[in-house]
């Protein structure tokens, strides 16, 4: 992560950044309400912004279809917090397991770790936490080694759906080796402190119930509107119909408003809520808001050559600042000519443990589908080369050379 402040340090524009949650959006009156949620408070906690132009960016929250019990007892991946929460919750369930006096049964039930959802997070988030016991956890308490154990929860018959059959297979077949169980077919249905209940679809298309007991749980079932985009939506009677989010067209402009842009997972489109995505759309709108100013620019310096030619007595002067005119009212309509967002597809990229990472990359019009230590390389590589700036690419470096001489870090605060 590349904290906001340090990317507006380095902006010549003036910048002002409130760090702060927007709770709502009213259309009507153009403003925004923003609430300061930090634990300091101070005499002014609640305010409003007002806009003429507003770019809704705000991503999405974790699914849980209402399922009882996941937001009680389970572990998100979306925030900064949630992963300090997921290293306190499994050194927590290890500590404990290993107590005096345990019994076999409770300390099988701590170290099973769930994760639940086979989409690209809890593939790459099962595989980071078998290295994490395999690189790690297995040297600082060599008594956990037999117990630990990882399983992955999927609904649907097959993990990875988005990409192509043999790297699907090629994943399963990984898994194995790394001692993950993949339980798919298997539909959360309730989650407790201490288990879930599943239900399974056999070969036979018969469904039956299960328990699976855990010590901790996270849950990567994917994404679900914000609060705050969910009430920008019911202002507008053109948004009723959307269920992922935020329609807009196709100058991802939100459908029902004027001057409201929407881009990455907050936005519905027709592409995948993918940060590949959202990253293009970024770069588009920056094109987009430009091409703004410098029309704008451009039709007030063509308003005053057009009232200098009315006043102009001389004829060769007229005609000169009719050329001018002409030249610049060409610049402006080959500006305004600017094409409707069109994503370009570089492929789909995800780590499947033990230094090996698949990928289907797009490749001269054709697909190149790859897994293994190479692909692993070209991940990390792909990863760095997506860093903000060199400075967090350094920092990134650094963390990889730091954990491979000294492991992970397993304090809890
Ligand atoms: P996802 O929507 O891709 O996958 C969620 C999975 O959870 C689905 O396969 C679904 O069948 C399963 N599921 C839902 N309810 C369930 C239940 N009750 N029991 C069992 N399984 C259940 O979500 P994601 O993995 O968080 O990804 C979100 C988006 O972010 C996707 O577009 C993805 O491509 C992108 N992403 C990409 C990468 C990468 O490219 N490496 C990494 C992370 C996320």
């Amino acid at each position: 992560m590349e904290p906001l402040r340090h990317i507006i340090r380095h902006k010549k524009a003036s910048v002002e950044f409130y760090e702060a949650e927007a709770t709502r959006i009213d259309n009507d009156r153009r403003v925004i309400v923003i609430n300061d949620i930090s634990d300091v408070k101070g005499d002014v906690h609640q305010t409003e912004v007002p806009f003429d132009y507003l770019v809704v960016g705000v991503g999405a929250e974790n699914a849980t279809f209402g399922i009882p019990g996941v937001r009680e007892h389970a572990c998100f991946l979306k925030e900064i917090t949630d992963a300090q929460n997921i290293r306190k919750k499994v050194m927590d369930c290890i500590e404990t397991a290993m107590f005096k006096d345990q019994t076999q049964e409770e300390k099988k039930r701590l170290l099973h770790m769930v994760v639940v959802g086979g989409g690209p997070t809890g593939v790459e988030f099962a595989a980071e936490l078998q290295d994490f016991f395999e690189d790690d956890l297995k040297k600082w308490v060599p008594g956990i080694t037999g117990d630990f154990h990882v399983t992955l929860v999927e609904a649907l018959p097959n993990v990875l759906p988005m990409f192509s059959k043999t790297l699907i297979e090629y994943t399963e077949k990984t898994f194995k080796d790394e001692k993950i169980d993949v339980r798919t077919k298997t539909m959360v249905k309730n989650v407790t402190d201490k288990y879930i209940e599943a239900e399974v679809t056999k070969p036979d298309g018969t469904k039956e119930k299960q328990v699976i007991p855990y010590g901790c749980l996270v849950w990567a079932t994917g994404n679900a509107v914000r609060g705050v985009v969910r009430d920008l939506m019911s202002q507008l009677p053109q948004q009723m119909n959307s269920r992922r989010g935020l329609v807009v067209n196709e100058y991802l402009v939100v459908d029902g408003t004027e001057g409201i842009w929407a881009l990455g997972d907050c936005s519905a489109t027709k592409y995948a809520p993918t940060a590949q995505v959202a990253s293009q759309q970024g770069a588009f709108l920056a094109r987009l808001f430009n091409t703004m100013a410098r029309t704008q620019a451009l039709e007030a310096e063509l308003d005053e050559l057009d009232a200098l030619s009315q006043t102009a007595e001389v004829a060769e002067d007229r005609e000169a600042l009719e050329k001018e005119i002409q030249k610049k009212s060409k610049s402006i309509r080959k500006i305004k000519q600017l094409l409707p967002f069109e994503y370009s597809h570089q492929g789909s990229l995800a780590y499947i443990g033990k230094e090996r990472a698949i990928a289907d990359i797009t490749w001269f019009n054709g697909n190149l589908a790859s897994g293994g230590s190479l692909t692993y390389l070209f991940w990390r590589s792909a990863y760095l080369s997506m860093c903000f700036s060199t400075r967090n690419r350094i920092l990134v470096l650094m963390d990889w050379a730091k954990v491979k001489v000294f492991g992970r870090d397993v304090s809890r605060e």
